[in-house]
């Protein structure tokens, strides 16, 4: 909890004064994303490995009289303000739960791009359950989070726990994954974001259309094996995104993207998540800052970002 609102030799918030929680919360990239074939519900399954990124968006939670949302950064335009954020219904799911009244500002301050395919809005959400937590001394475990997060949306609870993990069902069913090292990432964001439901959508569609049965899930063992001793050529070579082919046939311009970063010496390429933005893997600095420099140049890419994997999840700062 920040002290601006509380005098040097007095722990003892005064009546009125406004106390904040401030917490950081990573994005994610899909080192792996298998989509199982369509569920009745209108789901599919998943098998996916969730990686921690170290670009972030930072929420920000007030003492306030009623529910109120404002947010800065990357995308603030398209971002909403209202009970379809988030971070809104996070605040209120855990509110309700807790017996109270849902009384919070948040401030979102974005670094993950909207509708990006790194799941920025999930990232609010698991950020807005830790800072309201706090605000409120709701004090629930770490558990009972997850069982609110996984409620909100199936990225959500990884964005609790950062690093590297296995998800399955939805993607919310969450498992730590051995991996090792540290990862030179660079990521290329689109100049439009791109609908999640309408990827997987055009997946069911091309794989109707090519009379492909779609298999069970599951994750390469060799994905795997590569986190196990942090060999990132070997991880370059085993990233996987089924989203990809249905991704790319809606915007053609993201092979421009992915070549491009391939072209500049990338150890790996990917598309992150649903899309529209590009991950790719260097295999150190200096790499990183030569592939970056190419996708700047890039007409299909709006703006550039290097980070490093894995992050930590929601924390307070
Ligand atoms: P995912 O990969 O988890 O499906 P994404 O990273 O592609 O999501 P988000 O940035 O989470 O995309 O945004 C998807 C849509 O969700 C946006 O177009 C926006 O209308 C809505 N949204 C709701 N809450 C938020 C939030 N806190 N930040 C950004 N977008 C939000």
């Amino acid at each position: 909890m920040t002290a601006a609102a509380l005098t040097p030799d007095d722990d003892t918030p005064r009546p009125g004064a406004t106390e904040s929680v401030t917490v950081r919360v990573p994005a994610k990239v899909n080192l792996a994303l298998s989509v199982g074939p369509l569920r009745s519900d209108g789901y599919h399954d998943l098998a996916t490995v969730f990686h921690a990124v170290g670009l972030f968006d930072e929420v920000t939670a007030s003492t306030a009289d009623g529910l109120a949302l404002t947010c800065e950064g990357e995308g603030q335009v398209d971002v909403p303000l209202d009970d379809t954020n988030l971070a809104w219904r996070a605040a209120e799911l855990l509110a309700r739960t807790a017996g109270r009244s849902p009384a919070v500002r948040l401030h979102l301050t974005k670094g993950i791009p909207v509708a990006g395919g790194m799941a920025g809005g999930s990232a609010d959400a698991a950020g807005a359950l830790v800072a309201c937590d706090a605000l409120w001394g709701t004090g629930l475990s770490r558990d009972d989070l997850h069982a609110l997060a996984a409620q909100l949306g199936s990225d959500v609870p990884f964005a609790l726990y950062g690093g590297t993990a296995m998800g399955t069902g939805r993607g919310e069913q969450i498992t730590p994954v051995l991996a090792r090292g540290e990862f030179h990432w660079v990521f290329a964001f689109a100049h439009e974001g791109l609908s999640t439901p309408a990827v997987f959508r055009e997946l069911d569609r091309l794989r109707e259309e090519a009379g492909e049965q779609a298999a069970a899930p599951g994750v390469d063992e060799e994905l795997l094996r590569a986190l196990r001793a942090g060999d990132s050529t070997l991880l370059g070579a085993a990233l996987r995104n089924d989203l990809t082919r249905p991704a790319t046939s809606l915007r053609p311009d993201l092979r421009a993207t992915l070549q491009a970063g391939q072209d500049a010496g990338a150890i790996g390429t990917l598309l992150s998540g649903s899309g529209p933005t590009c991950a790719f893997l260097a295999a150190d600095a200096a790499a990183a800052a030569r592939v970056a420099a190419a996708l700047e140049a890039a007409p299909s890419v709006r703006a550039v970002r290097r980070a490093l994997g894995p992050a930590a999840g929601a924390h307070v700062l």
